[in-house]
């Protein structure tokens, strides 16, 4: 399972609605489950389609209490790919020339491969677009003095208030997956980073 973290005004709808206008075509179907504040998109093959083997994949898009979303992406779920592209293989070794019939389910379960790919690629845009991004909006980023309460932008070592010290208590997010840190941390908790 992937997860990254997306900071700003989007919803969960946004990308749903963006993976399944992507996705619910050709050999792909798509569907959303769920209500605005955690929605599920399950893309998979067509169980009509014409070549490939059977593939799904499960998005869920969780809405965080401050603004900004967590996108989840499961494990590729698969059923006959391994099966199809192993029996192609040990085919072509006996007659290359037996490939050429099946060139459709190959090329397919190839595409099906790079599902996972493709779905953080409609996301990325999609919140790109809605101004959102895996940094810590403004708004976040500020940070309150405990002492005098003034709000302080990330990266000052000292409030600019009261001069207290605010060095440890800075947030700061992972650029590759959004995840929110401490100052000083220098592995990524989610996706294993250095930072
Ligand atoms: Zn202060
Ligand atoms: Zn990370």
């Amino acid at each position: 399972m992937e997860r990254k973290i997306f900071h700003g005004n989007i919803k969960p709808a946004d990308i749903a609605q963006a993976l399944l206008g992507e996705f619910n075509q050709g050999n792909l179907l798509a569907q959303t489950i769920g209500q605005s504040d955690r929605m599920i998109v399950q893309i998979s093959s067509r169980p009509d389609a014409m070549s490939g083997g059977m593939t799904a994949m499960t998005v869920t898009i969780q809405q965080m209490e401050e603004e900004g979303v967590i996108v989840e992406l499961g494990q590729q779920a698969w059923l006959g790919l391994a099966a199809s592209l192993g029996a192609s293989a040990l085919a072509a070794i006996r007659n290359p020339f037996s490939l050429l019939g099946r060139l459709d389910d190959i090329a397919q379960d190839f595409e099906h491969l790079q599902l996972g790919e493709r779905i953080w690629q409609v996301i990325a845009k999609t919140v790109r677009t809605a101004g959102a991004s895996t940094e810590l909006s403004d708004k976040l980023k500020r940070l309150t003095c405990e002492f005098c309460h003034t709000a302080n932008p990330v990266g000052e070592p000292a409030c600019l208030a009261c001069g207290a010290p605010l060095g440890n208590l800075q947030p700061d997010t992972c650029k590759k997956c959004g995840y929110v840190v401490k100052a000083g941390v220098k592995t990524c908790p989610n996706c294993k980073q250095s930072l």
